[in-house]
């Protein structure tokens, strides 16, 4: 069985609670899974089907999830009914960036229904994000039917973000510092609201829907316009550290004799393996960044091959010292990483001079992330789907 929530509290009596408890891992198989047989279920959670049958009913009753006959197989006996996600409840993700505001809805299951990108003039103060994403929301809500319930809004903040209570402490290319950000957005809009930083969620994406599906230790690095980021899932669970800032990988030196980094810092991965660099040598503005990986391919300028050699090096020492000290057993690398990862994919794989403690890296696989433009939609919204998922009877 799954255990409980860490800081849940039992409420009721001790069947009650085993009860809610039981929704709440049927309500998570059905999330993660997307589509479940009931003879699974009374597998994994060693009940009797007669019980599984009542908690799925009542999933069903509550619009969590739905039921359906599964497609004729040849086995003897009465298919096994199938568990859905129902499309009721839904989560609202928000990515605030420098130059847009990304806000999208998605469903149970990680299925993203609507995204929209808003562009932005100018870099939003806190209280303009707070303002465009309240209005956002208006617009978007008559395009959700009267089956919709919002659950909730999950903010992917390209910065440190408190986990206690959404505060986001520093967002250095916002220029956000100290910011209730999810406590000004929760009185603007009225609903429930989370708040992490853009490459924890990446994580728990891509470990619950993309590349990192079954993968109890894993490592996501994300490269972006604004810097390198972190996110680590550890023995199945969000390495979030003593106040939620722990992945911060970019701020790791790689190079002593390196530039001066905004944190105070000298030589930290993301002054050193920077996307600009790439992109003005192969000629391609911030727009087109994701042809970054066809660019290198097509490209015989020594110039190009020597840069990409010296940043990957770079990511090399920094992943060293990640393997040494997390063990994980995949590395999924999302942006230009993924697009320098692709220019040599042996890079990495061999470290060259770099290499780990042979035994910390033995079982370790180094892959591009796998769910590409919604993977923050679908990590946003998991924040949002997070106080459901624990006590769904609470819904
Ligand atoms: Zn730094």
């Amino acid at each position: 069985m799954v255990e409980a929530e860490p800081g849940r509290t039992p409420r009721g009596n001790s069947n009650d609670h085993l009860r809610r408890h039981n929704l709440s891992t049927i309500l998570r198989l059905v999330h993660h899974e997307r589509a479940i047989s009931r003879s699974r279920l009374t597998q994994v959670m060693g009940l009797n089907r007669s019980t599984i049958g009542a908690l799925v009913a009542e999933l069903v009753d509550r619009d969590l999830v739905t039921e359906s006959e599964a497609e004729a197989t040849r086995q003897v006996g009465r298919p096994s009914l199938v568990v859905r996600p129902s499309s009721g409840p839904v989560g609202i993700a928000v990515n605030p960036e420098i130059d847009a505001i990304t806000i999208g809805v998605v469903g149970l299951g990680g299925t993203v229904l609507a995204a929209t990108r808003h562009p932005l003039s100018h870099i939003p103060t806190a209280v303009d994000a707070v303002a465009i994403i309240a209005g956002l929301l208006d617009d978007l809500r008559p395009s959700l039917t009267t089956a919709h319930r919002i659950v909730g809004v999950g903010v992917a903040v390209p910065g440190q973000v408190r986990a206690s209570d959404g505060l986001v402490r520093l967002a250095p290319h916002l220029g956000w510092r100290d910011e209730p950000f999810a406590a000004l957005l929760q009185e603007a809009t009225a609903l429930p609201v989370f708040a992490d930083n853009d490459a924890h969620l990446g994580a728990r994406a891509e470990s619950a829907f993309g590349g990192g599906r079954g993968v109890g230790d894993l490592l996501y690095i994300n490269g972006g316009a604004s810097g390198i980021g972190g996110g680590v899932i550890a023995n199945g669970r969000p390495l979030t550290g003593a106040d939620g800032y722990a992945g911060e990988l970019g701020h790791t030196m790689v190079n002593p004799s390196g530039a001066a980094c905004h944190c105070g810092g000298v030589g930290c991965l993301e002054t050193e393996v920077r996307r600009e660099r790439l992109l003005e040598l192969v000629g391609l503005d911030a727009g087109a960044a994701a042809s970054l990986a066809e660019a290198f391919a097509a490209s015989d300028d020594p110039a190009v091959g020597a840069e990409v050699d010296r940043q990957l090096g770079l990511l090399a020492v920094a992943i060293r010292n990640a393997v040494n000290l997390l063990n994980p057993r995949l590395i999924l690398l999302g942006g230009f990483l993924a697009a320098l990862h692709s220019a040599a994919p042996q890079r990495l794989a061999d470290f060259g001079a770099d290499r780990p403690l042979a035994a910390s890296g033995e079982s370790l696989q180094i892959r591009p992330a796998a769910l590409g433009p919604d993977l923050l939609m679908i990590g946003a919204a998991e924040l949002a789907f997070e106080p459901l998922l624990a006590d769904p009877a609470s819904f």
